[in-house]
């Protein structure tokens, strides 16, 4: 069985990509970063999904002390008033998947796994450069390049199977692959109740609206307010 690593945040997409991932038949090693950021909430439920979709997992604590982003400092507001076209908003973490994928590709290398599958989506996003397709394609080439494997030309591929989908289409494939949409967390906010208002929350939001497919995380929310 052919074995792989799938970058795991505890989201929608990545939770999707790890159900595809297993579907597909591979032997699904997860990784999940602790990395201070302030949607704790997210590695909880990272961890969650891993063990409710029977996968080994490595939960790896990094620290990014210069911050920089929304997400890792609290002093700064995640922006609430929805995605701004062609700007990159102050939730983008600096070079987040490019620290990602090097880890996962070492994870990888160890292991004997030869792909990496990552969640990332440049359709319904919030602009962050390291989410789009020239991106993975020059990751790629770093890979090929700096990999023992890499070099003997048994490289590790990097997948994302979600790249080019709405975040409609994600929702779809997600019920498709049973996907327990109630373990996944998008909210920027990490409180005990998503925002609503985040551009993740409304990113979601759209989805499962264009999907027709109910929200149990919204859901739980509108429950607890009763
Ligand atoms: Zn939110």
């Amino acid at each position: 069985m052919n074995r792989a690593i799938v970058l795991l945040s505890g989201g929608l997409d990545s939770a999707t990509t790890l159900y595809y991932a297993k579907a597909m038949g591979y032997d699904v090693r997860a990784l999940i970063f602790d990395y201070g950021q302030r949607h704790r909430r997210e590695v909880v439920a990272a961890r969650e999904l891993a063990r409710a979709a029977k996968v080994r997992f490595e939960v790896v604590k990094i620290s990014m002390p210069w911050k920089g982003s929304a997400l890792l400092d609290l002093s700064l507001r995640v922006p609430s008033r929805g995605i701004k076209k062609n700007a990159i908003p102050p939730t983008y973490v600096p070079a987040r998947n490019i620290i990602f994928l090097s880890f996962a590709a070492s994870f990888a290398e160890a292991v004997g796994a030869r792909a990496i599958f990552i969640g990332a989506n440049a359709v319904d996003y919030s602009g962050y450069p390291d989410c789009r397709p020239e991106f993975f394609k020059a990751f790629q080439a770093a890979l090929d390049q700096g990999l023992k494997t890499g070099v003997q030309k048994k490289g590790i591929r990097i997948l994302i199977p979600l790249v080019d989908m709405s975040k409609a289409d994600i929702v779809e494939l997600g019920q498709k692959l049973g996907v327990p949409f109630e373990k996944t967390w998008s909210c920027y906010n990490g409180a005990e109740k998503i925002c609503g208002v985040c551009d993740s929350c409304r990113l979601r939001a759209k989805g499962f609206l264009r999907a027709k497919v109910i929200d149990p995380v919204v859901g739980m929310r509108e429950r607890k307010r009763v």
